[in-house]
């Protein structure tokens, strides 16, 4: 497995998807393989995303690339995670900040969350990321201001409430747009109170964001 992690981030690496050391250390360091149900852990070192059941699915390795380089992630910040599924992203996110950083990810499905958090547990993540059940789109007013907030679900527009819990000259990275898989990845800064400043990153699929301030539940 690990010789295949190797492969799969040299690959992100030399396509451009990992650009800096630190996305290129913390991705060689977590096992995808351990954030997977059993019967696709085979398939942990294939740039695709897979099923996670209930519907879900662990990010592409090149999205979770591509998230963390656009965060410009720095060691001991304080960030949100909105869409934990099994917690791979969480992880690599957790690697970059070391220990001095905390990532708070929230998962509104109670199996997924379970699972995340014993996933890890087991990998040694259990002190620096928490797992919180509940609904990402009203954020998590208990641990704000962050200094980067990211969504792996696509809402309809960008939470207010996290666009509130963002410290001024942070940065929100969110999918937007439709329901059904066309969306764009937007990052939103924060320059003052009331001032953000928004550039569309690009297209993307994601499932969608479900919650008060995402989309209905069907
Ligand atoms: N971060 C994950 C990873 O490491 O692979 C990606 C998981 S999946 C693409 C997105 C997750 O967002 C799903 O597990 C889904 O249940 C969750 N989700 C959707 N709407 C949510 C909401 N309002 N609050 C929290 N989680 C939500």
């Amino acid at each position: 497995m690990k010789e295949k992690r190797e492969d799969l981030v040299e690959n992100l690496f030399s396509h451009g998807y990992i650009k800096t050391q630190k996305v290129r250390k913390a991705m060689l360091q977590v096992p995808r393989e351990e954030f997977m149900p059993p019967e696709n852990r085979s398939y942990a070192y294939l740039d695709r995303p897979l099923p996670i059941g209930k519907g879900q699915t662990i990010s592409a390795p090149h999205m979770v690339a591509i998230i963390a380089e656009k965060l410009d992630i720095r060691e001991g910040m304080n960030i949100l995670e909105i869409g934990t599924g099994f917690g791979y992203n969480a992880a690599v996110v957790s690697e970059i900040l070391g220990n001095k950083g905390h990532i708070y990810t929230i998962e509104r499905i109670p199996s997924l969350a379970e699972m995340a958090t014993e996933n890890l547990a087991k990998t040694g993540y259990k002190d620096r990321v928490t797992v919180i059940l509940g609904d990402g789109t009203l954020g998590y007013p208990e641990k704000a201001p962050y200094d980067r907030i990211y969504g792996t679900a696509s809402a309809p527009n960008v939470p207010e409430p996290l666009k509130e819990q963002l410290k001024i000259g942070g940065k929100l990275i969110i999918p937007m747009g439709s329901h059904n898989y066309f969306q764009d990845l937007v990052s939103v800064l924060r320059i003052s109170k009331d001032e953000f400043q928004v550039q569309n990153l690009g297209g993307v699929a994601f499932v969608p964001m479900i919650g008060k301030h995402g989309w209905p539940e069907d």
